[in-house]
């Protein structure tokens, strides 16, 4: 019987290196090294097929809200199946889905009325710039094609949304394959440039790039249908804030130059900045608001696109007139998904989650002061219950390590050994754990991944 395991262990470690390609991932490097299988997860935890647990400290790339295996999120599951797995919503509807769709309006900015389902955020964001663009053509402002976005934002990997996306080392090889759009810079990488680190996040910082952004939408409004950017941190790019008030100006010159406002709360929404969705926290009113990742809780694959009544109504017509939107996958609205999304938003209202998550931002915010200290630290940033640690060769000259020493994975590798699993952005260490994670499990994980970085040469 013992033996019969170890067997079967050891198939499923080589098969996975033989036959499965990983995202994301260098392959050469991954067969080379130890891969870990993962086998069930509880609360904040999950555990491999060797039976070593780890604290999953990116909440499973940023999705996992109240913790894997919950009762409700599983009984939610387990009485729609009993159900219906899955029927089409092209031209028909299921019930967990259109409950879903009313709870989503209920919750995000009141001007957000109207639910266009996917599966994962790139859809969601693939969705909202084919809307936005569709929208002036029906209302027949064809000129308005362009779309504006800003360097190191990230939307996902589908073309659409490498289009509108900036991180070069991701999306430059695909260049050649993508749509042109307006770059304006990263409000946070030029806010340290302009003004330094300590006065990057200031509403004066803010000021001063708005000018440029403005005066560049000054003269090109005319051709422009949207301007695109995350919901008040650039997350895929290091964790990098926009200062106060950035989306609130942004939002006050679509208004002015008649331009839509799509804002990709695809990482921020549900909960992860101590907000239900991001934009809250400045009070503003998107035209498409793109979510993802913690829609189920971190269950299943959903994804939703919202729109104002302004939008949605543009693509009414009689049949003959073609205005409808022609998008639309097999699974849209699956109704497992769906369901689990219901519960998931019951759970944020039966466990308090965001109440109980604002101490533990707090604690976050105290603990992160002290890896300024670190002789390899180059900068600390946080927004809500999201940080990023920029690990760098030289603290003064902020010099970072040669990009083939995956200095990030040295300290990602040695926190597993220690039981937490996380993944770095390159050099930056991420800490986003599930929000249920207790505030012992926290300092855990903090303390290991200080722990890691004092380790580096
Ligand atoms: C993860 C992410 C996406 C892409 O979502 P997928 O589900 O991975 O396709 C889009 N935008 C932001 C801000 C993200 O963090």
């Amino acid at each position: 019987m013992k033996v019969d395991k170890m067997l079967k262990k050891d198939y499923l470690k080589n098969w996975d290196k033989e036959y499965f390609w990983h995202p994301f991932t260098q392959m050469k490097v991954y067969r080379e090294e130890e891969n870990i299988i993962i086998e069930r997860g509880e609360g904040v935890y999950i555990y491999d097929i060797d039976g070593n647990r780890y604290i999953d400290g990116v909440a499973s790339l940023w999705c996992n809200v109240h913790g894997h295996n919950h009762p409700k999120l599983n009984r939610a599951l387990e009485s729609q199946l009993k159900k219906i797995a899955h029927f089409t919503t092209l031209g028909a509807s299921n019930v967990p889905a259109t409950v879903f769709a009313k709870n989503l309006v209920d919750i995000t900015p009141p001007k957000l009325t109207k639910v266009f389902y996917s599966e994962d955020g790139s859809e969601a964001m693939e969705i909202a710039i084919k809307i936005a663009y569709h929208y002036w053509h029906n209302r027949g402002e064809k000129q308005k094609t362009k779309f504006v976005t800003l360097s190191e934002a990230y939307h996902g990997d589908t073309i659409g949304s490498v289009s509108v996306g900036g991180i070069n080392i991701f999306h430059e090889k695909y260049r050649p394959l993508l749509f042109d759009v307006y770059k304006m810079p990263s409000p946070y990488l030029e806010a340290v440039k302009k003004v330094g680190r300590e006065k990057a996040l200031e509403y004066g910082t803010t000021k001063m790039l708005i000018e440029e952004v403005e005066d560049f939408i000054f003269r090109n409004h005319q051709e422009i249908a949207g301007f695109v950017l995350e919901a008040g941190v650039q997350g895929a790019a290091g964790i990098l804030p926009f200062p106060k008030g950035y989306l609130k100006e942004i939002r006050r010159i679509c208004d002015e130059y008649n331009i839509l406002m799509i804002v990709d709360e695809v990482a921020t929404g549900f909960g992860r900045t101590g907000y239900m969705f991001a934009c809250e926290k400045e009070g503003v009113e998107p035209d498409i608001m793109a979510l993802g990742k913690g829609i189920t809780g971190g269950y299943l694959p959903l994804a939703a696109t919202l729109v104002t009544d302004e939008i949605f109504d543009q693509f009414l017509g009689e049949f003959g007139e073609a205005k409808h939107f022609y998008h639309g996958h097999t699974y849209t609205g699956n109704p497992l998904a769906c369901s689990v999304a219901v519960a998931n938003l019951e759970v944020f209202e039966e466990e308090q989650t965001l109440k109980k998550l604002q101490p533990k931002i707090k604690l976050l915010e105290e603990r992160l002061k002290e890896f300024w200290d670190l002789k390899h630290v180059g900068d600390v940033r946080q927004y809500g219950f999201m940080a990023g640690i920029e690990l760098v060769k030289d603290k003064k000259t902020k010099e970072p390590f040669p990009y083939g020493e995956r200095t990030g994975f040295k300290v990602a590798n040695y926190m597993i050994k220690k039981g937490v699993w996380v993944r770095p952005l390159g050099d930056v260490m991420v800490i986003m754990p599930p929000l249920v994670i207790s505030e012992d499990e926290l300092n855990y994980l903090i303390d290991v991944m200080k722990e890691g970085i004092q380790n580096l040469k």
